[in-house]
């Protein structure tokens, strides 16, 4: 199949190498020259452009540009391809991408393959990304059935678990797993640099894998957590919240010396961790 991916960073460089190793052709769309070059000679793509219609043959557009360039690329797009064309994106928020580009274009899913590292850019491209992890789409009541079964044969070409849900609810649910931690990692690195210089600097030597674990997605991308956060502002708000309420009981536990209340609170969050990571 021939197949179109717009914005060569890391998702969009991992997911042509994996395509490509699928038997797919390959077009990148990148907006720089060494970009292209880069992505050929590491094999993400089998050819790589920085002009659309590059893409005129497509049968499948996947746009991985950052969610507030992903309506803007759509609209550069249309005029070079085929009315049959698939365009989908990979934006982790998909309510209001599939509001505005459903508009744009009859042909278009919203997806999100939930697999990410905290690097970005052509040269964080890896292979087998998105092996095991879930890949959503978010149909429209007017979407076309054998559209969504194209998108799911290739999520699972990635060995990804296709997931068809509705935008607004997968906005609410990675809110819960995905953005919030992002905010809550951020504010615990944050937290630590109150402390004063010599401690801090100690603190900073003997961090280890407890540390490296709980700061890695505040670690990220910055301007991918902003995107979040403006994107999916309400369902995060709402999910901040809930945060600091249970952040103001574990505080009032401690306070109180309740540590019968404590030892159950984490006897729960022990026992439930396991289903959020199958
Ligand atoms: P990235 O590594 O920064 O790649 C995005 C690429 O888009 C850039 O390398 C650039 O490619 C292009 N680009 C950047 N700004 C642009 C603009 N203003 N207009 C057009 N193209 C632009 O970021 P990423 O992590 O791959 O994220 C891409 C998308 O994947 C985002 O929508 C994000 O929400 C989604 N996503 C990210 C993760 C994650 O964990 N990182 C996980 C799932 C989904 P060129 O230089 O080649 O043009």
């Amino acid at each position: 199949m021939k197949i179109g991916i717009i914005g060569l960073g890391l998702i969009g460089g991992s997911l042509g190498l994996d395509l490509r190793l699928q038997g797919h052709q390959i077009m990148g769309i990148s907006r720089q020259e060494n970009v292209c070059k880069i992505a050929l000679t590491k094999g993400v793509v089998t050819e790589a452009s920085t002009e659309f219609k590059a893409l005129a043959e497509a049968e499948i557009v996947i746009v991985c540009t950052p969610l507030g360039a992903i309506a803007s690329t759509i609209k550069q797009l249309i005029p070079y391809i085929s009315p049959e064309t698939i365009i989908t994106d990979v934006g982790s928020v998909k309510q209001p991408i599939v509001a505005e580009c459903s508009q744009l274009w009859s042909n278009f899913i919203g997806g999100h393959p939930m697999a990410g590292t905290t690097e970005s850019g052509i040269d964080a491209a890896v292979a087998n990304l998105f092996a095991g992890a879930a890949y959503v789409f978010t149909p429209t009541a007017a979407t076309k059935p054998e559209n969504i079964a194209k998108l799911t044969a290739i999520a699972l070409e990635l060995q990804a678990v296709p997931h068809v849900c509705d935008a607004q609810i997968h906005d609410r649910a990675v809110s819960w797993i995905s953005h919030l931690p992002v905010m809550v990692s951020a504010s615990l690195i944050k937290a630590c640099l109150t402390e004063e210089p010599d401690t801090l600097k100690l603190a900073q030597i003997l961090a280890s894998s407890g540390f490296r674990d709980t700061s890695r997605v505040g670690g990220g991308n910055a301007e991918l957590g902003v995107m979040m956060a403006k994107y999916n502002q309400q369902e995060l708000l709402r999910s901040l919240l809930q945060y600091r309420q249970n952040l103001d009981e574990i505080i009032a536990l401690i306070q109180q010396e309740n540590w019968q209340g404590l030892e159950q609170t984490l006897q729960i969050t022990s026992a439930v961790r396991p289903k959020f990571l199958n």
